[in-house]
C-alpha cells in the first residue's frame, strides 16, 4: 500500500516562496478530468485498494515542522505503507530520509535536479533547500546517492560530492538511453527544476538545458530496483503557466506510483 502525503512547506527556500501552495494544485491535476488515472504501465493510480491519499499535513512554523515530517513519514512506514510526498521545497527530503533510514539500512537515492543541493552552509540555515543532501550524506543515511540532470556544479559542491562519494551524472554527460541499476531499495526524489524550464516553467530557479519529461519517465520505467518511496518537490505555482507544471508533476507522480506498485 502507498500513502500520498502533501507537505506544504517553503520556509527553507532561499530565493522565492511558493512551493507551499504546490501539493493542493498537483493533487487537482492528478485527479483532473483532463486526463485519466493510469500510469503508462497499466497501473490504475485511482485504485483505492493500493493508494491512500492522506491530504496535506498541518505544519507548525519553525524547525519543529521538520521533526513532524520525520514522525509523520515514520508512522506510515511502521504501518508498512510506502510514502510518496508532494512538496514543498527540497528541504523536506532530509526528514523524510531520516524516517526511511530507520527502516532501511541499505537505502539508495535517485535524485533528479538541476542542483546538487549539497551546500554545507547556505544562509546559515542547516535545513536550507540548498543543503538536504549534505545533511543526508553527513549522517550516513544512505548507501548511494545518484544525481541526474545536474548543471550548476560549482567548486564547493564538487568538493562536497567528492567528500561524500556522490555519483553525479551532469547534464553535459547525460545519455538518455542510460539504465540505472540498484541493489537495495530505491527512493526517488524529483526536483521539478531538473526538467528543462520549457517543460516545467513553474519553478523558483530556472536553469535552462535540462531533462525532458520523457527522459525522466524513461529512466523511471527502465530503472532496475525496488522503488519504496518518492517525493516531487520545488513546484512553484506562482511561476507556472496554465498549470502545465502541475500537470507534469502529476504525470511524473503517476509513473512513480506505477513503478512502486510493481514491488
Ligand atoms: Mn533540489
Ligand atoms: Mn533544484
Amino acid at each position: 500500500m502507498i500513502s500520498i502525503l502533501g507537505i506544504p512547506l517553503d520556509q527553507n527556500s532561499s530565493f522565492l516562496r511558493g512551493p507551499a501552495k504546490a501539493p493542493q494544485l498537483i493533487m487537482e491535476a492528478f485527479y483532473s478530468d483532463a486526463s485519466n488515472m493510469f500510469a503508462e504501465n497499466g497501473i490504475d493510480c485511482g485504485d483505492q485498494s493500493k493508494f491512500t491519499n492522506l491530504g496535506d499535513m498541518q505544519l507548525p512554523s519553525g524547525n519543529s515542522a521538520m521533526n513532524l515530517i520525520k514522525k509523520t513519514v515514520a508512522k506510515q512506514l511502521d504501518k508498512d505503507q510506502m510514502v510518496l510526498s508532494l512538496g514543498g521545497d527540497h528541504s523536506i527530503t532530509f526528514p523524510i530520509i531520516q524516517a526511511y533510514a530507520q527502516k532501511y539500512n541499505n537505502l539508495n537515492i535517485l535524485h533528479f535536479d538541476a542542483h546538487p543541493d549539497l551546500y554545507d552552509n547556505f544562509d546559515n540555515n542547516p535545513y536550507s533547500h540548498a543543503s538536504p543532501f549534505a545533511r543526508i550524506m553527513e549522517n550516513n543515511l544512505v548507501d548511494r546517492l545518484v544525481q541526474v540532470g545536474i548543471r550548476t556544479l560549482n567548486t564547493h559542491q564538487k568538493s562536497q560530492a567528492e567528500r561524500f562519494g556522490v555519483e553525479i551524472i551532469e547534464m553535459i554527460d547525460f545519455n538518455p538511453e542510460a539504465v540505472f541499476i540498484f541493489d537495495g531499495p530505491v527512493y526517488i526524489s524529483i526536483d521539478m527544476d531538473g526538467l528543462d524550464p520549457a517543460f516545467a516553467p513553474g519553478v523558483s530557479h530556472f536553469e535552462p538545458g535540462g531533462l525532458s519529461t520523457r527522459d525522466i519517465i524513461r529512466i523511471i520505467h527502465q530503472l532496475k530496483g525496488n522503488v519504496i518511496g518518492s517525493d516531487v518537490v520545488e513546484y512553484n505555482p506562482d511561476r507556472d503557466i496554465n498549470n502545465m507544471t502541475a500537470m507534469t508533476a502529476a504525470k511524473l507522480m503517476k509513473e512513480v506510483l506505477g513503478k512502486m506498485v510493481l514491488l
